[in-house]
């Protein structure tokens, strides 16, 4: 049994309408497919349709929300009206009526959603499963920017307004958005905008690297299911960062099991070129899990399938031509048996065993089951580090005072100095951190607890620190 509702919404009328306003309604997935056939072109020459569809890119572009375009015709009163809510199917049209009711006064455009209840009540919001959205074809509609004309309104800008109702925003009233509930001289999105959107879809942030190429990590950037699927849309640019002459993206994912990966790029703009790397938490690749294709897909496009280990992986969008531009698809899917990790546990002679671990982020438990050392429980992990870097290792747990130790290993494998310890100095909790700076060679990363006998979960976080 499924609860559906709907809002009507989207009204960029002549009626007014704090920073951004979110409706509290969502796309579970951060995603949407739009069907895009209108027909005919504007006075000024473009088609209704390329227009609508500049209008997805730009909240594709600037946000952690996909628009994704299909070009067939759907009508977007399909199962609307008379109290139903929708087929699931997005469609986009100009129609006289919003679907069998009278638009009111001035209003440009609606944006019919409906979707799952997340409570019985439908007090909590939805997760949007359908999004449809009608043009008053009573109206004089061009496409044009810069300053609204009195009477003949942008087709573009009211496009991406509602596109903004439907991925889940409500009128903003203060700052300058495309979201103000009045048609302005605003034609693009605005800061207020894009922030509203990803306060919903979880921004993506980046990383510098000590390559001088930023890495995007995606909202949802840590995958743990036993079937994930992305779906990225980019575009290689001239802003883009270039490797050997050619313009490169990268993202970062994060596998928490070991997995079997299949990733497919594929470009009609570019000659795709692709690579999947694993970095260390020093930021060094690892050989064994570093591929790179060029044509294994369909045409020229790109495809890398294959198994790797638990672990911090970069994904290269490329070009195999120098400064090729253009858009580009990018779509991976992973499967693991939630089966965990299979990182080597060597013994040491000094009693306790050690994972070789060499990833950025790493989730443990100290247990009675550990190795003792003077009286606490004691978890080593060990990695190398490659080029001479500087690295912070931040030590948290909610279940007992941290104690973070960082000793360099000679090569067979006897103890350096313990040349670095951390208790909760420089955190203002009992959270540890060590700073510095590691030259070539291999690392053990010791935790432990404050007080005797302590247990529980525990996280490392490890980053490098960019001069
Ligand atoms: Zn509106």
């Amino acid at each position: 049994m499924r609860n559906s509702c709907f809002i009507l919404l989207a009204l960029l009328s002549a009626s007014g309408s704090n920073a951004f306003e979110v409706s509290g309604n969502f796309w579970e997935n951060g995603q949407a497919i739009f069907h895009i056939g209108i027909s005919g072109d504007s006075p000024t020459g473009g088609s209704w349709n390329a227009a609508f569809k500049r209008s997805m890119n730009a909240w594709s572009e600037a946000t952690s929300f996909q628009f994704i375009a299909i070009d067939d015709f759907v009508d977007p009163c399909t199962a609307r009206g008379g109290g139903l809510f929708g087929d699931d199917i997005t469609g986009v049209d100009f129609t006289a009526t919003v679907c069998g009711t009278e638009f009111s006064d001035s209003v440009l455009a609606v944006t019919l959603t409906a979707g799952t209840c997340l409570n019985q009540q439908c007090t909590g919001g939805f997760h949007i499963t359908d999004a449809d959205i009608v043009f008053n074809n009573n109206e004089n509609w061009d496409v044009y920017t810069g300053p609204s004309h009195f009477f003949v309104t942008d087709f573009e800008r009211v496009a991406l307004h509602e596109l903004g109702h439907a991925l889940g925003l409500d009128h903003e009233s203060t700052n300058p958005s495309i979201m103000q509930g009045l048609v302005s001289n605003t034609d693009s999105l605005q800061t207020d905008d894009i922030n509203g959107a990803n306060s919903i879809y979880g921004g993506a942030t980046s990383l510098q690297t000590i390559y001088g190429i930023e890495v995007i990590v995606p909202a949802a950037s840590s995958l743990s299911g036993p079937n994930d699927s992305i779906n990225l849309a980019g575009v290689l640019s001239s802003s883009d960062a270039s490797l050997d002459n050619k313009f490169i993206d990268l993202y970062q994912y994060k596998f928490e099991n070991d997995s079997r990966v299949d990733i497919q790029l594929d470009s009609t703009a570019i000659n795709p070129f692709l690579y999947l790397v694993r970095v260390s938490s020093a930021q060094d690749t690892i050989p064994a899990f570093t591929f790179s294709d060029d044509n294994s897909g369909p045409g020229t496009n790109a495809s890398i399938s294959t198994d790797i280990q638990a672990g911090t992986y970069w994904i290269g969008v490329s070009s195999a031509q120098n400064n090729e531009q253009g858009s580009y698809a990018l779509a991976m899917s992973a499967t693991s048996s939630g089966g965990g990790s299979s990182f080597e546990i060597i013994d040491s002679s000094y009693g306790p065993s050690v994972e070789i671990n060499p990833n950025p982020n790493i989730a443990g438990t100290l247990a009675s089951s550990d190795f003792v050392y003077e009286g606490k429980f004691l978890d080593l992990y060990q990695f190398d580090v490659v080029n001479s870097t500087t690295l912070r290792v931040d030590l948290g747990s909610n279940n007992f005072d941290t104690r973070l130790l960082m000793v360099d290993v000679l090569p067979d494998k006897v103890l350096g100095s313990l040349f670095f310890q951390d208790d909760n100095i420089s955190l203002s909790n009992s959270n540890s951190r060590i700073e510095q700076r590691l030259l070539p060679g291999t690392y053990w990363i010791g935790v432990t607890s404050f007080d005797n006998a302590e247990t529980g979960d525990y996280n490392i976080d490890i980053s490098v620190v960019i001069p």
